[in-house]
């Protein structure tokens, strides 16, 4: 009989180590075996052999499989727990899909692949040969890179190459999508230009399936592809030669929920681990990643042409002032000009988009009449208006002061901005438009549409005017759309947050980007209440280099990452004065116990009232990261915490 600490996957695991189990088995160190856990089995790995302990034990239910986990996943798991502490079961469950406990009723296929014979691929333009010989060039010295690629430049046809060369290696290949639903699309294209079994791996498969594609995975052999969402990254791969991170600028690459890993993080450390080749691929690469690409020396790889000629390159960008009420006859959101671009559009029958900004429910205190917008002195973000207190606050430090009644800058008594929401759009529409067929969808609200259900109604032309605050998904053509309105273009309105400019930049390409490429000429309308700010502007002229100035001297001015690393601390209580007593509380605490911190706050989040509970924050910034992990261990259990959040809502 030996002795076995493992390591059990379950989110109702809360111990801190390793539990020790009996086997009559002889079993290697990474072995994934079924062990019971209170009055369950679930899945778990074998970490090391132990001796015989004083308290009896359990004994482990089965193998699971015969390989091992690979030594660097092993490594991985070791490293998540240190950089990203959450309680250990939740950690482990990252690694091992749940289904894992089913015993298969036949034995899983070996992952194969696809295409007899590889699609022949595009030629390389020119602008691609020169970044792949860069990337050949470079590849002793450095084994990261930046490919900072226009949309349409050919992304994936780098990829694609890379791939090939890692496979003649006989190495293996990872791929990152920021979303499942684009994850098909990719894997057509991976198994249809490359001879290797190509998986797909991510939650939304069925269990039995997800078990049987992590059993294929594992005892793969030779080089395979596996395409998926961030939880790709804990695929039992062996011997990865190239990581490709796409979209890497994607707010979904980082996990909301315990451990809150951030996938670059995580894909950077993977790489090491196999010292493999890592590519981050965008066209509008996160300010903090541009900026530690920079310090750190990793190569900038820039593509700018568009790989195939668009017929309509240039689209035509209408802006739109809101404060200009003169151009608003009609409807106080729904200006004069998009009015009458939506009527060409449906005299054409081409479709339109019709775009809010996200979170723009949050009542700001802006001027109507000459821009003018209450701001924080503090963190420079906009202060969000209190209706039960009549004060204005900052979501992030807690800086508070009277409402004015007047605008400090013209008198106007005109400032108190609410956005409209997508049903009060979406109804004045219809009632201009009474023939046109209009849809609603937003990401926000579960209740209402979500653009997947309507998918073929939408592709096919059938919708005639779309409503939303969800960009539609970058896979998705639509080869009759030709407009797209935007209410609010201000990021201020968007959110008050440090990213809220970075998200607007992205937003903003990525409208300006889809229109040029329709099957049409491409007409936008924005409407904005700061036709000069530097985020549109530099937009309009995919000036990237312009908004990365400006943007990072803000987060250096105020604080932000990439200068600081931040820890948010919450802490929920049955009323408003008891949460906002526990925030200070804590901060009292942590204030007497010498961390190299600043704590900002304490401060209501922006959610401010959820799950019948008030929410108050705390902001902990440190130059040395360290400072914050010893924080976290220090934290009572009742206090909720996110490290390297990347937002402040
Ligand atoms: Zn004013
Ligand atoms: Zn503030």
């Amino acid at each position: 009989m030996g002795f076995y600490k493992v390591l059990p996957s379950s989110l109702r695991y809360h111990g801190q180590d390793a539990l020790t189990y009996s086997s009559s088995d002889q079993l290697s160190i990474g072995s994934v075996v079924v062990v019971p856990l209170q009055k369950q089995e679930v899945p778990g790995i074998v970490v090391s052999k132990d001796t015989k302990p004083q308290f009896a034990t359990r004994s482990i239910i089965r193998v699971v499989s015969p390989d091992p986990l690979p030594p660097a996943l092993l490594d991985l798991l070791k490293w998540i727990r240190n950089y990203y502490p959450a309680p250990l079961g939740s950690i482990n469950s990252q690694f091992l899909p749940s289904s894992l406990v089913q015993t298969p009723k036949k034995e899983p296929e070996p992952v194969k692949s696809r295409a007899k014979r590889p699609h022949p691929l595009p030629n390389l333009t020119t602008e691609q040969k020169t970044v792949l010989k860069t990337i050949a060039g470079q590849a002793k010295s450095g084994s990261s890179w930046l490919l900072h690629g226009e949309t349409g430049s050919g992304k994936t046809r780098i990829y694609l190459e890379l791939a090939k060369q890692t496979m003649s290696e006989g190495k293996s290949v990872l791929v990152l999508t920021p979303e499942i639903g684009l994850v098909p699309q990719l894997a057509g294209v991976f198994s249809g230009a490359l001879e290797a079994p190509v998986s797909v791996f991510h939650s939304n498969l069925a269990p039995a399936t997800r078990r049987d594609t992590w059993t294929g995975i594992l005892q793969n052999k030779g080089p395979q592809v596996v395409i998926g969402p961030r939880s790709a990254l804990f695929s039992p791969m062996k011997n990865i030669g190239l990581i490709v991170v796409d979209e890497a600028h994607e707010p979904s690459y980082k996990q909301e929920q315990a451990p809150h890993y951030h996938a670059l993080r995580v894909a950077a450390k993977l790489a090491e681990l196999h010292k493999a080749k890592l590519i981050t691929g965008s066209a509008t690469p996160g300010v903090g990643e541009y900026y530690f690409a920079i310090a750190k020396n990793i190569p900038i790889l820039r593509m700018e042409k568009l790989a195939i000629d668009s017929p309509h390159p240039k689209p035509d960008i209408e802006v739109v002032n809101l404060r200009d009420r003169k151009t608003f006859t009609r409807h106080p959101y729904l200006s004069d000009a998009l009015l009458k671009a939506l009527q060409a559009t449906l005299n054409s029958n081409e479709q339109a988009l019709v775009f809010l900004n996200r979170r723009g429910s949050a009542r700001l205190v802006l001027c109507q009449n000459c821009g003018w917008q209450a701001t924080c002195p503090v963190c420079n973000l906009p202060l969000t208006y209190h209706h039960d207190s009549h004060l204005l606050r900052c979501h992030t430090c807690g800086y508070k002061q009277t409402t004015p009644t007047r605008c400090p800058s013209c008198n106007s008594t005109d400032i108190l901005f609410k956005s409209a929401g997508t049903k009060a759009i979406a109804e004045a529409l219809g009632s201009m438009f009474p023939k046109a067929t209009i849809r609603r969808f937003d990401t926000d609200n579960s209740a209402t549409e979500k653009l997947e259900k309507h998918y073929e109604a939408i592709v096919k032309g059938d919708v005639d005017i779309l409503v939303g605050t969800q960009m539609l998904g970058k896979g998705l053509d639509l080869p009759n759309l030709s407009l797209i309105g935007v209410i609010n273009a201000d990021s201020s309105l968007q959110f008050p947050d440090f990213t809220a400019e970075e998200r607007t930049y992205q937003l903003l390409y990525q409208i300006i980007g889809r229109i040029g490429r329709g099957h049409k000429p491409g007409h936008a309308v924005i409407q904005t209440f700061q036709p000069a700010g530097p985020s549109l502007q530099a937009a309009i002229k995919k000036d990237w280099g312009a908004f990365y100035e400006a943007e990072i001297e803000q987060r250096r001015k105020f604080g932000f990452p990439p200068f600081y690393h931040i820890l948010r601390l919450s802490v929920a209580r049955k009323t408003q004065k008891t949460a906002e007593l526990a925030a200070t509380d804590l901060r009292h605490k942590l204030g007497a116990d010498h961390y190299k911190i600043q704590i900002v706050g304490p401060s209501p989040a922006f959610y401010e009232k959820s799950r019948g509970s008030f929410h108050w924050q705390l902001v902990i910034k440190a130059k040395d990261r360290a400072e914050l992990l010893k924080i976290i261990a220090s934290l009572p259990a009742s206090c909720k915490y996110d490290i390297d959040p990347i937002n402040l809502l």
